[in-house]
């Protein structure tokens, strides 16, 4: 069955192939482990882990690399500011590396808790500077860089095009430019590959050009080229590195090379929190281990992003949460009535699901067209052993662990449950003084109530 995959470079949905044989090449973006990772950036790298695990159920094997980000990246995607790592590492008294290596623990924790495959190849910027140092060397040959007394910078102007990805025009942005910070600049949109280090900086490295560190977009290029060679098959990342990082890793390899490094370029969409951005002003950033402590699976993230396709925006709410963690488990328990069931389902019906399952991950990952599937399967009145094959065939995809049965994380104490019950008894009554009573005594025992709809939900606080 034909897999199609929408390519932001071509604006499609084309048919994938591996570029040699039946190994795929794939570059994904990692994190800058200067702080915790976010549900947000979770999203990205379940997208990433379904996409991989759809390559492996159509039998491609897999070649993967992710960078860590663990120098440089300035504050702001383009090439001003402080940098991240640093100033973590001033704020918590760390050294950056201890800061990365503490970050980078935690990001493996969640990639663990949400049962994502690792990549193949996990590889650290400072540990390929001397990769960088080569590929900024041939980008000044091969004149497509030039130097200031503050950076290396990457020439736009040479190339035939710039902004492939997003569609930038540089003689319409050249009008409306801002003053650039680097006036030796002889573009505006010219970026640094390596950037001159102040005295007191924290991270630097010899080069040619003096005691440097690296800009942010030249190390996935070098590392790209350096596991994936010139031209690999797919890279992906999150919509907001489109117009900026991925932009420039092109326009480097391009220049380097004279090719794009990527066949695919795959983006996946924001994940939105009650309709907005997630930011610390609004109080509303949540990592993953705030829906564990809420007493949810991390599986239950999982199962809530794929009620969206990734190219789509999807918004975050607790009672969302609440409703996936109640269908994982409902999946779970259907899973085992099948698996305990003796009854016989015609091979033309498996056979029709499984159809039905293929095209749907085959359609650039339609999954909530795929769980759609997986639910008929799960109610199926019949119970066989068969479906349950068949669902743990799915579950290659989904990632949800559908044989293992949820524990409940925590278990809410019976006084607790009975308050509960008499609050929500108060509230049809539309008693609100011995509601908010009752609420109050809940608080004091330890426990938090958020009024639903039709319902409410209990943590700890
Ligand atoms: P950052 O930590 O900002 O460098 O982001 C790491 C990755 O997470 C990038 O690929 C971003 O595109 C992605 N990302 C950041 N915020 C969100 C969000 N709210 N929803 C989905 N992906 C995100
Ligand atoms: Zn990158």
């Amino acid at each position: 069955m034909e897999l199609k995959l929408y390519n932001t470079l071509t604006k499609t949905k084309d048919i994938f192939k591996p570029l040699e044989g039946n190994e795929v090449r794939m570059y994904s973006c990692g994190p800058t482990v200067y702080k915790d990772a976010t549900i947000g950036n979770m999203r990205t790298n379940i997208f990433q882990d379904v996409l991989r695990r759809v390559l492996k159920y159509n039998g491609y094997t897999l070649k993967h690399i992710m960078n860590i980000t663990d120098v440089g990246h300035l504050v702001s995607d383009a090439d001003e500011g402080e940098d991240k790592m640093i100033k973590s590492a001033k704020e918590e008294g760390k050294t950056p590396l201890e800061i990365a290596e503490f970050y980078t623990k935690r990001f493996m924790n969640d990639l663990l808790s949400l049962n994502i495959e690792l990549p193949e190849i996990i590889c650290k910027a400072t540990d390929h500077i001397n990769e960088m140092i080569e590929f900024v060397s041939g980008l000044m040959e091969k004149g497509y860089a030039y130097e200031t007394s503050t950076a290396i910078y990457f020439d736009v102007s040479k190339l035939d095009e710039y902004g492939v990805l997003s569609g930038i025009n540089l003689e319409e942005q050249k009008a409306g430019a801002r003053v650039d910070i680097d006036q030796e600049k002889k573009n505006p949109y010219d970026f640094a590959l390596w950037i001159k280090a102040p005295k007191n900086h924290l991270m630097k490295w010899d080069s040619p050009w003096g005691v440097c560190y690296p800009g942010w977009h030249i190390e996935c290029s070098a590392m790209g080229k350096k596991y994936l060679g010139e031209q690999f098959d797919i890279h992906t990342g999150g919509i907001d590195l489109i117009p900026t990082h991925h932009e420039n890793e092109i326009a480097q390899s391009k220049g380097l090379t004279g090719k794009n490094p990527a066949k695919f370029w795959m983006h996946g969409e924001y994940l939105l929190i009650n309709g907005g951005k997630m930011s610390k002003s609004l109080g509303n950033v949540y990592l993953l281990n705030d829906i564990i402590k809420k007493g949810y699976s991390p599986l239950a993230y999982k199962l809530f992003c794929y009620s969206a396709s990734y190219r789509n925006k999807i918004n975050f709410t607790w009672e969302a949460i609440d409703a996936s963690n109640k269908a994982l488990i409902k999946l779970k328990e259907s899973y085992k009535k099948h698996f305990e069931g003796n009854e016989n389902v015609q091979d033309e019906i498996i056979n029709n699901y499984e159809n039905k399952f293929n095209e749907a991950i085959n359609d650039d990952l339609n999954m909530p067209l795929a769980m759609s599937i997986v639910w008929e399967v799960a109610k199926y009145s019949v119970k066989s052993k068969k479906l349950a094959d068949l669902l743990l065939k799915f579950d290659t995809v989904l990632g949800i662990k559908i044989d293992e049965l949820e524990e409940n994380n925590e278990e809410i104490p019976n006084d607790i449950l009975e308050l509960v019950e008499k609050r929500k008894q108060a509230r049809l009554d539309k008693n609100w003084d011995l509601s908010d009573k009752l609420r109050n005594e809940i608080n004091e025992k330890g426990y938090n109530v958020k009024d639903l709809k039709d319902d409410m939900i209990v943590e700890r606080i």
